[in-house]
C-alpha cells in the first residue's frame, strides 16, 4: 500500500466484534464533558459523540450545557478499555 494512503472502510461490511467483549465500557453522564478524547484512540472506531438526552441533562444540570456525550457502539466495541484509560474525567467505567 502506498505510504499515507487512505483505507476506505465500510462499517456495514465489518464483522460485528462486540461479542468478543467480556468487560463493557459505560459512560457516566454525570462526568462526561464531551471532550472527544476517547473517540480517536478507540481501535474499533466504536465511539461517536451524540447530543445528550433530556434524562442525561437532568442527571447533571451542571453539565447540561455540554451538548454532547460519548456514545459507544456495543456491536463493535471489544472491551479493550483504552477509552477508560484516556478519559480525563474518568467518565468511562469498565463493567463485567
Ligand atoms: S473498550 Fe475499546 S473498543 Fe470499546 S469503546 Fe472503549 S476503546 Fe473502543
Ligand atoms: S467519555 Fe471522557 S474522554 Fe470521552 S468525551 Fe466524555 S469526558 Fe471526554
Amino acid at each position: 500500500m502506498e505510504k499515507g494512503g487512505i483505507i476506505k472502510h465500510d462499517l456495514n461490511k465489518s464483522p460485528k466484534t462486540g461479542n468478543w467483549r467480556y468487560v463493557r465500557p459505560e459512560v457516566d453522564a454525570s462526568k462526561c464533558i464531551g471532550c472527544t478524547t476517547c473517540v480517536l484512540p478507540c481501535p474499533d472506531a466504536s465511539i461517536e459523540m451524540r447530543r445528550r438526552s433530556k434524562e442525561e441533562k437532568k442527571i447533571s444540570p451542571k453539565l447540561a450545557q455540554e451538548k454532547e456525550i460519548a456514545d459507544i457502539d456495543y456491536e463493535y466495541c471489544k472491551g479493550c478499555g483504552v477509552c477508560a484509560q484516556v478519559c480525563p474525567m474518568k467518565a468511562i467505567v469498565m463493567k463485567k
